[in-house]
């Protein structure tokens, strides 16, 4: 066989060292790819690779598998992995998305039944679906697309108010169009005006808050009810709550609330009264 000048060991290590690992989808910022397309060939090229990869397939490729080692009546020891389970993508993409997967099972079987073990008639409850945000504590940056314009949005145009600065002489306007992953994004225009006491304690409190929104809310419909000449508590709040945290490193929170009578009129099995899988989070 007769070698090429582009086929010899010098040319091949020329080429070799010109190859570019491509950016590796996933991987978290700071990690070279190098290295892990290097530890993906040694992986691969392993004599226990097969086995390995179906106890990864076994657990959805979970990015932190939890491994769990435990010894047989005959004195092996055995090593299973387990799915970590953590619900931040950063953390587990894998683990994450079958989390996101089940929430949408549970909310669309509370929204419109029809699978696991909800009636379809359930779509004819009243619901809502309500957002709860918590107030502003002072400007701070945003990224986003402007939907009512098709564009992206400015941080802040100063188009609306002016070129106003604050007491502390910081601009209270940003030209600047964020992109989602701007290190700025969520952080205060002036941090001297900042209301970082009221963010903390609003932060703090949010679960309670929300817990004191569920008791105002059976009180508000127990006595309309009342008014109404219905008996309280004849009809039921459920809900599926998701907490979401915000940029600006706050949380909020989505939730579908939904009203169940009790004992329901078309007799279809429906717990009105009961406890039900999709109640709280
Ligand atoms: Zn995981
Ligand atoms: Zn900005
Ligand atoms: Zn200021």
């Amino acid at each position: 066989m007769t070698l090429t000048p582009s086929h010899t060991p010098a040319a091949a290590a020329a080429a070799a060292a010109a190859v570019t690992i491509p950016v590796l989808p996933g991987l978290p910022t700071g990690i070279d790819s190098t290295d892990v397309v290097v530890q993906m060939v040694r992986r691969a090229a392993s004599r226990g690779f097969e086995s390995w990869w179906r106890k990864a397939e076994n657990v959805g490729f979970c990015a932190n598998p939890i491994h769990l080692s435990g010894i047989d009546t005959f004195g092996r020891q055995h090593l299973v992995f387990t799915r970590c389970n953590n619900r931040r993508a950063v953390a587990c993409p894998s683990c994450s998305d079958l989390y996101a997967r089940d929430t949408w099972q549970l909310v669309h079987a509370g929204l419109h039944g029809g699978h696991h073990d909800m009636p379809t008639t359930i779509a004819g409850h009243p619901q809502v679906l309500a957002r709860l945000t918590a107030p502003s504590f002072g400007p701070v940056h945003t990224a986003g697309d402007d939907t009512h314009r098709s564009h992206a949005r400015r941080c802040h145009d100063p188009g609306h108010r002016g070129y106003i600065r604050c007491p502390h002489g910081k601009p209270l306007w940003c030209s600047t169009i964020h992109g989602d992953n701007d290190a700025q994004v969520g952080q205060p225009l002036c941090e001297d005006c900042y209301d970082y006491t009221g963010h903390t304690l609003f932060a703090w409190h949010a679960p309670e808050l929300w817990r004191r929104f569920t008791i105002s809310l059976r009180r508000l419909l127990d006595s309309h009810l009342r008014a109404i000449g219905e008996p309280a508590k004849s009809v039921h709040i459920n809900y599926v709550k998701v907490a979401e945290m915000q940029r600006r490193a706050i949380p909020h929170f989505h939730a579908v609330i939904r009203l169940d009578g009790s004992p329901l009129p078309n007799g279809t099995g429906e717990r009105g009264d009961q406890p039900e899988k999709h109640r709280r989070r």
